[in-house]
């Protein structure tokens, strides 16, 4: 509306040669709301429409110059939308008629009363809006289907990127939807479209029964979400579980299923039994033995006789040692593993806890006259940042078992020096030394070489495991280097403290 309440029109342009018709128009108009223009020639005509944004235009049919139809025509290429309202001053029906089949909208007889203007012009002017309307309808319409299209697709890219394999069918077990993963999880090419019954996709028949007792509603129950365990090849363990889609009378519509990968759960089951059973093995033969050793001695005690029992209880005694020592190390690990042991680092020398360490041991080296030396380089080692109890454990677990696997009067070095920003730490002894098959099996939990010269040495095989744990919790590395016959070398790095900024 403008200030006088009257309706802003569109803009119109008047074309007639007779400046009284232009000027009436221009009156009645105006009055009405319409912004007008005026021209008395088709070409002026034509320049206005370029330079204004015309939608109406009162178009004289009879004028000197550019001839009428011709005006006609060029404002059609112009622009099409432009609404042309042919003026006819010699009313003839087939002038009409042909500016109609030219593009013209609607035509008034000259001279005409100012209502048959505003009633033309009016109409004219509804057109264009209702047109307007139906654009803006459209416009919306469309973008609402872009935006459906968007969702669609966005949904799909979801379904498509998941890394759990989902499929789905309608009641009858046909597949509607599948996507990637699905395949790759069966070890398949995701390359078969949807449109085929489930069992041309999974060779497992009880996926495909559950599957279509799903598809038909008979899981209504929306708490329960049936789930089927299968392998498709060796090493791959799947979980499907499914929901059905249920329709508005309660009917079964279809199946929707996902599929999981649970081959490292199954594998991590797989080393937790076998450790089980490692652990039951390791802790049933010395208390076999000990059972046996104590029933002998009863049955000694039973008939009065004592005599051989001193013997027996000293190796049950020791068995017992043992095992308490197995249990020692196996809590030892766990608890390094579960990260709840050995997590107060400290700055450490270590130079002095090597030097207590071989202090210590070299008590026992010399009851078997073997020499047990510490050897520092001239550089000062850098401090470490560890907990003490870690590298205590380390350390006296690799000087042990060099000595305990080096015969009598043999030789273990223990030597620390500086290298490359870290400490380095080698335990050399010239003892049994260990076959090179065996070498990559000394840091597995529980074993042991087994050969005549070990036969008889005590251990629990979890010695090593633990020192390579307790390696890796300080961030440093472990080697081994061996030759039967010679004797053994562990080198073991270890970060120094980063120095305060
Ligand atoms: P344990 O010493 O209790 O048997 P470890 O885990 O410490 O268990 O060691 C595993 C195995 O590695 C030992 O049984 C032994 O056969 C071998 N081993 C370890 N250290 C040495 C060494 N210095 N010289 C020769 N063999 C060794």
């Amino acid at each position: 509306m403008d200030a006088d309440g009257k309706a802003a029109g569109p803009p119109v342009l008047v074309v007639d040669d007779e400046p009284d018709t232009r000027d009436g128009c221009q009156h009645i108009l105006s009055r009405l709301g319409y912004p007008v223009f005026t021209a008395a020639r088709g070409e002026e005509a034509l320049r206005i429409l370029e330079g204004q944004p015309i939608a109406i235009v009162l178009l004289d049919l009879k004028m000197p110059g550019l001839n009428g139809m011709e005006a006609l025509r060029r404002i059609r290429r112009l622009n099409e939308s432009i609404l042309i309202i042919v003026i006819t001053g010699y009313a003839t029906l087939e002038t009409a008629v042909e500016a109609m089949k030219l593009g013209a909208y609607d035509f008034i007889a000259k001279p005409f009363e100012p209502d048959a203007l505003r009633i033309v012009v009016r109409r004219a002017h509804e057109k264009l809006r209702l047109t307007a309307e139906a654009e803006e309808l459209d416009r919306q319409r469309r973008k609402t289907l872009t935006d459906l299209l968007t969702e669609k697709s966005r949904t799909r890219t979801i379904i498509e990127s998941l890394p759990t394999g989902v499929v789905v069918t309608n009641a009858e077990g046909t597949v509607v939807l599948v996507n990637p993963s699905f395949f790759r999880h069966l070890g398949q090419v995701p390359d078969r479209p949807p449109g085929e019954p489930i069992e041309r996709y999974v060779e497992e028949e009880g996926f495909c029964d559950l599957v279509r007792r799903i598809a038909g509603g008979r899981y209504g129950n929306p708490d329960e979400v049936p789930a089927y365990e299968f392998s498709p090849f060796e090493g791959k363990y799947l979980l499907a579980r499914g929901r059905p889609i249920i329709g508005e009378n309660g009917e079964g519509l279809g199946a929707v299923m996902t599929v999981s990968d649970i081959s490292a759960i199954r594998a991590l089951d797989q080393v937790k039994s076998e450790f089980v059973a490692e652990v039951s093995h390791e802790l049933r033969s010395p208390l076999s033995t000990i059972h046996e050793q104590l029933a002998l001695v009863i049955r000694d005690i039973a008939e009065g006789d004592y005599t051989g029992d001193l013997p027996i209880l000293r190796r049950a005694l020791e068995k017992t040692h043992e095992l308490i020592s197995l249990v020692g190390d196996l809590l030892d690990l766990s608890r390094i593993e579960s990260g709840t042991a050995y997590l107060k680092p400290e700055s450490l020398c270590l130079a002095d806890i090597l030097k207590n360490i071989v202090g210590f041991l070299g008590t026992n080296a010399e009851k078997r006259g073997q020499h047990l030396s510490l050897e520092l380089a001239e550089d000062p080692l850098p401090p470490i940042l560890a907990d003490p109890f870690a590298v205590e454990s380390i350390f006296g677990n690799l000087i042990t078992n060099a000595l305990k696997y080096t015969q009598d009067g043999g030789t273990i070095r223990v030597r620390a020096r500086p290298r490359d920003g870290k400490v380095e730490v080698a335990v050399i002894d010239n003892g049994m030394g260990i076959e090179r098959k065996n070498l990559g099996r000394i840091f597995d939990r529980f074993y042991r070489v087994k050969n005549e010269r070990t036969r008889s040495i005590p251990g629990t095989g979890l010695g090593l495991p633990i020192v390579r744990e307790l390696v890796g919790l300080l961030g440093g590395t472990i080697e081994v280097s061996s030759a039967p016959g010679r004797g053994s070398t562990f080198t073991v790095l270890l970060p120094a403290q980063p120095l305060a900024p």
